[in-house]
């Protein structure tokens, strides 16, 4: 186990001499440090800093990461955050955030931010959604309220929040979609793809200075050869990275590892590479061996909340009867300021009498966790030893796991 007491930013730095290209919007570059098989160790440098990857991005959905203060934030190595640009649109709405100042200024985070196109949440969470080659109709899921996203809305919200990557809106299939189905959603995922990009960004913020990057996403549901040619076809835009969407929702993880294994490897290896929506650190794991840079989930957030910490060896469930009188900490070989303080008894006391720190706590210290994943990863990359560590830091989750489930949840 390559788990270290450092702190989470130790390898800032590396790699300071590697020269980064350009990427196609200003102030955005790319550098590939190190490639061990098809995993690779990237800088991505942006206006607002710089970010090495593999990276996890944790989820601010309504502008915060539940919880948590950018500080905190910070303090558990965050070197970019997602926001839902559907929620935002929403509540407050786009007026109200660049009144405030724009997203950064408005939530108190200096550093990058990702924001989604909102497509996923509308698919999701909106009802009585209609469809067509324009974009998507539907009521908001607050008030009901009948809202038209299409291409060039998503661009314009997320330009008036300001982020500084941006996503293009697509279409997400389901994953039992037929071919044509599929063939329909990936046409229809290239076609706005190209309008988001013919949207001129300065034009709606009214500052010629401000730069935003935009990314696109590849659909095609399990079908490899379908993924491979609609990854062809939008790396061909001038999209500044390639997102691999539609996967993680609903598929078996050994059906989502054989189209990562088909897909991941073919990506552009000039630009940032990125999974939507993914996942559990087995799933990161097996992302970053075939060469994905980026990801965003839900997952240690959102579980954080429930009791569940992932820890080195698998996950704990801090809500089981066994953690009452437990003097240790959360993970043994944790550095975070949790583990170094609390034991699993008292975080157990605090989710049994419903205290809102006992959330807290483990937010911070799952963050955390994905952070020293993605950096221990990042350096057995860099020291060529990838494979080998990352079997054994699977064997070591699968081992201790509390809950009795391997793989995606
Ligand atoms: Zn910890």
């Amino acid at each position: 186990m390559t788990e270290s007491a450092s702190a989470p930013d130790s390898e800032q730095g590396v790699g300071a001499a590697v020269p980064l290209s350009p990427l196609h919007t200003n102030g955005f570059s790319l550098g590939v440090q190190a490639v061990d098989g098809n995993a690779r160790a990237t800088l991505l440098r942006t206006p607002r800093g710089d970010i090495a990857t593999p990276v996890f991005m944790p989820v601010g959905t309504q502008a915060t990461v539940k919880g948590l203060t950018p500080g905190e934030l910070r303090s558990v190595g965050a070197q970019i955050v997602l926001c839902n640009t559907y929620h935002l649109w929403l509540r407050p709405g786009p007026d109200v955030v660049s009144q405030l100042g724009g997203l950064h200024r408005f939530m108190g985070w200096t550093g990058p931010i990702l924001t989604d196109s909102g497509g996923f949440q509308v698919f999701s969470l909106a009802k009585l959604r209609t469809l067509d080659d324009d974009g998507v109709v539907f009521r908001s899921h607050v008030d009901g309220t009948r809202m038209t996203l299409t291409p060039e809305v998503a661009m314009e919200v997320q330009a008036r929040l300001g982020s500084d990557i941006a996503m293009v809106l697509d279409e997400c299939p389901p994953a039992d979609a037929n071919g044509a189905a599929l063939d329909r959603a990936m046409a229809r995922t290239t076609a706005w793809a190209k309008r988001s990009l013919a949207v001129d960004v300065n034009q709606i913020t009214g500052d010629p200075t401000r730069a935003q990057a935009r990314f696109g996403i590849v659909q095609g549901a399990c079908d490899v050869k379908r993924r491979l040619a609609h990854l062809n076809e939008v790396s061909a835009l001038d999209v500044d990275g390639v997102a691999l969407g539609g996967l993680s929702v609903g598929e078996p993880p050994p059906e989502m590892y054989r189209v990562l294994q088909g897909v991941a490897p073919h990506m552009p290896r000039d630009r940032p590479r990125y999974l939507m929506g993914v996942g559990t650190p087995y799933d990161l794991l097996e992302a970053i061996g075939q060469g994905v840079d980026m990801f965003d989930c839900v997952l240690p957030t959102r579980n954080a909340r429930t009791g569940q910490a992932w820890t080195w060896q698998g996950r704990v469930n801090l809500r089981q009867s066994r953690h009452r009188l437990d003097p240790l900490p959360l993970d043994e070989q944790c550095a975070c300021p949790v583990c170094s303080t609390w034991s699993r008894g008292y975080l157990s006391h605090l989710f049994r009498v419903k205290e809102m720190l006992g959330p807290r706590l483990v937010t911070l210290h799952n963050l955390w966790f994905y952070r020293r994943l993605t950096v221990a990863a990042r350096e057995a990359i860099v020291g060529g030893r990838f494979s080998e560590w990352s079997r054994q830091v699977v064997q070591g989750l699968r081992d201790g796991d509390e809950i009795g489930l391997a793989g995606s949840s």
